[in-house]
């Protein structure tokens, strides 16, 4: 028997970690932020409530009724080669996971895309409320990929739930400015995109912004040899190189950001290509090793 969890129980939790991680970020701040805290969260929630309502408009009555019908009539790939039961959730989940690798590589590549995604990193700081911050026409434009994903991977009701709560869980997490011990962050970051690995994909630096694409599990990013975790984070500018001042980024202007003239992201507003050397890193590793004996714990 299929059970989503309840819209009101999983919003509950989504505001309780939400909560939790923006006083976390004010304890233990893992950047120094550009912009007063306050002003820069509310609008980035601002601009997440335009693409929650798109999601709730535009993707829920679609995708939802679709991993219905694709169970019921046993369609796509999990259906027609059914795993054991145990393993049906976690399946459906790293395959979204994985797709969902595959569609941020191409908001990144695909012109039109980027054009929505840019709003995203134009983010002069990177904290919890990041993770909510995407333009509704982003939003709006990923839902016949989110269809795909559900229709050819055969995810059912269940799963689709369950990969929508982690990953919301995972956003959150690793777009946090959340200082973690240096240990844990080794130790977690051979399996989960941690704060400091995904701080390196927000650089105004193209080089490190063309890394580090997974959004829940680091295996994709190792298999595609894009994984990058030699930049420390008191080196990296956050944001856009093209859009440094915060009276460019307002919350209107973001809002019109993708339908005017695009400047080229990575060139700084003087013309010049920001340009760094390298440096010691936080993990000696530049992709850890899971099969190494004690990776990720030294260095
Ligand atoms: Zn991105």
């Amino acid at each position: 028997m299929s059970r989503r969890i309840p819209g009101l129980l999983s919003g509950a939790l989504v505001l309780g970690a939400f909560a939790v991680l923006v006083v976390a970020e004010a304890r233990r701040p893992l950047r120094r932020e550009a912009e007063p805290k306050l002003r820069h969260d509310l609008r980035n929630l601002a601009v997440a409530g335009l693409s929650a309502a798109t999601l709730r408009l535009l993707e829920a009555p679609v995708v939802v009724p679709l991993s219905r019908l694709v169970e019921r009539r046993r369609f796509g790939l999990l259906q027609w080669a059914p795993p054991p039961r145990w393993l049906e959730v976690p399946l459906a989940a790293a395959l979204m996971d994985y797709t969902l690798y595959v569609w941020h590589v191409l908001t990144h590549r695909v012109p039109f895309l980027w054009r929505l995604h840019a709003v995203h990193h134009a983010d002069l700081d990177l904290s919890a409320s990041t993770a909510l911050r995407f333009h509704f026409m982003e939003m709006a434009v990923s839902v016949p990929w989110r269809a795909a994903q559900v229709a050819l991977l055969g995810v059912g009701p269940r799963a689709l739930s369950a990969w929508q709560s982690l990953l919301f869980a995972s956003i959150l997490f690793h777009h946090s400015n959340l200082r973690l011990p240096l240990w844990l962050e080794r130790r977690l970051v051979p399996f989960l995109v941690t704060p400091r690995m995904h701080g390196i994909h927000h650089s105004i630096l193209e080089e490190e912004t063309n890394s580090n694409w997974s959004s829940g599990l680091t295996i994709w990013d190792r298999l595609h040899g894009t994984l990058r975790l030699d930049v420390p984070q008191d080196r990296i500018a956050i944001g856009l190189a093209a859009y440094r001042d915060p009276a460019e980024v307002t919350l209107p202007r973001i809002l019109a950001m993708p339908f005017r003239r695009q400047r080229p992201s990575f060139l700084l507003p003087d013309g010049r290509r920001s340009r760094r050397r390298r440096s010691s890193a936080w993990s000696r590793r530049r992709a850890p090793d899971p099969a190494a004996p004690g990776h990720g714990g030294t260095g």
